[in-house]
């Protein structure tokens, strides 16, 4: 059994910390704030079991000038934060070359099918099953051509990675969800996504369950991280805390912490938004609205409509670009109501440039490990990925684990 110092307790920090005590651990869990608060908290909901889909970037000169023209409400960028991130974006551009991008479609899609049942061990063991709702997502088309591009895109995924997508017309999404109007031409139904009626409250249920089970919480800051004798030492609110091992799993901020032990991990910062509003009718499912690259669901807080990427840096002022364009789009499909009143929530996405998170062992130091940049989907992986992190912790290897290593990899001083 060893000693072990968990930083960041969102949904990848909380879920690594029920692994190693699951596996007979003693561990700390230690974050500024309380768990589940940043990038955790204010996502679609989506425990996606059916994505294969690691979010490659577009290549053709089309799209991709149709982005550098603010055209498009998936992506909207700051230049000068474009430009910080430009060795990341170059790596990200690279390695969607097609022959690359199958490999990491595989894995992608490989710990998307394992998301489901690792929550499920974790939902029953803390009695949040009112939380979830297992009722999929449609990814919606108002464009005929769009829609069978889309519909054939699903099928071939279904081919590849043994996925179950269900492809239906405009009426028959109406039929099932009252709550969509007439005018979309097609839609492919995810059925195993599973959608959380409050993100933040399955990590906090989790973090509970953590406590509940003998694990310690602490307050403090992980930049005070540093080496002591033979393993890590961080202030908390109780003094300093000390053990044999640390794992930085502390999201969009864990580069930034790595960066004072000589590793520079290229990340890329994929800030994004949520709005909620007093809809009238409710939805069962999700809405994916690929024309207006918006995520709905309906959740505790009303409809949650979610954005896609801003590529700014951490500090930058919130900006609703999308949000209104998003809200101005969806008009057409379902009646949202009034928003409501809250301060403007963001969080960011932790992307890696080849669209996989960083799961093991820094390569130069005894005791220090890395659980970060699972991207779009942390919220899903979470307790899948942090399955995947003890089998490293202890030694295993496979296939998976050797594409998601840090030492192996470019990010962290690889090859
Ligand atoms: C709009 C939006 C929609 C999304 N939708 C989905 C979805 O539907 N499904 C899905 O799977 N994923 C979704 N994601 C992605 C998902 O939310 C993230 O991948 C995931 O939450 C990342 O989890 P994390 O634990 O790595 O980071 P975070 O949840 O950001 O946690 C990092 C933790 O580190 C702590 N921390 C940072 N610095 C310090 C410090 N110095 N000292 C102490 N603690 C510190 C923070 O307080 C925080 O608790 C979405 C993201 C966004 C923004």
């Amino acid at each position: 059994m060893a000693e072990i110092l968990v930083l960041g307790a969102g949904m990848i920090g909380v879920s690594t910390a029920l692994a190693f005590q699951e596996r007979g651990h003693s561990v700390t869990l230690l974050d500024r704030r309380d768990p589940g608060l940043e990038a955790s908290y204010g996502n679609a909901g989506h425990i996606s079991g059916d994505s294969s889909e690691p979010f490659p970037l577009p290549r053709d000169a089309g799209t991709l000038a149709a982005f550098g023209l603010g055209l498009r409400n998936d992506v909207t960028y700051d230049i000068r934060a474009v430009l910080r991130m430009a060795p990341a974006l170059w790596q990200y551009f690279r390695h969607c070359r097609p022959d690359r991008l199958e490999r990491q479609a595989r894995i992608y899609a490989e710990m998307s099918k394992r998301s489901t049942a690792a929550h499920q061990r974790l939902i029953e063991a803390a009695g949040l099953g009112n939380l979830i709702r297992k009722s999929g997502a449609y990814e919606i088309n108002r464009d005929p051509r769009k829609a069978e591009a889309n519909a054939v895109a699903a099928l071939k995924s279904a081919q590849d990675f043994g996925l179950r997508p269900d492809i239906i017309d405009g009426a028959e999404l109406t039929r099932r969800e009252p709550a969509i109007r007439a005018g979309v031409a097609g839609a492919v139904w995810w059925p195993d996504t599973w959608l959380s009626a409050d993100p933040g409250a399955l990590v906090q249920g989790y973090a509970a369950l953590f406590r509940n089970r003998g694990g310690r919480w602490a307050t403090g800051d992980a930049s005070t991280l540093r080496q002591q004798g033979a393993g890590w030492q961080v202030d908390s609110a109780e003094g300093p805390l000390t053990a044999e091992h640390v794992v930085v799993a502390l999201g969009a901020w864990s580069p930034k912490l790595l960066e004072r032990f000589g590793y520079h991990v290229p990340m890329i910062y994929k800030r994004g938004y949520h709005a909620h509003f007093d809809a009238p009718r409710g939805l069962d499912a999700s809405i994916i609205d690929c024309d207006n690259a918006v995520v709905l669901t309906s959740m505790t807080k009303r409809m949650r409509l979610a954005t896609g990427a801003a590529l700014v840096d951490m500090s930058a002022p919130p900006d609703t670009r999308q949000i209104d364009r998003g809200v101005k789009g969806v008009s057409d499909l379902v009646e949202l109501g009034p928003r409501v009143e809250e301060p403007q929530w963001f969080g960011t996405r932790p992307f890696m440039p080849d669209m996989l998170p960083v799961v093991g062992k820094a390569p130069r130091h005894k005791g220090l490990w890395c659980h970060f940049g699972h991207g779009h989907l942390g919220f899903t992986k979470g307790p899948a990925s942090a399955d995947l992190f003890l089998d490293a912790f202890e030694g295993q290897e496979s296939d998976i684990l050797s594409a998601i290593d840090p030492a192996r990899r470019y990010a962290l001083g690889g090859q």
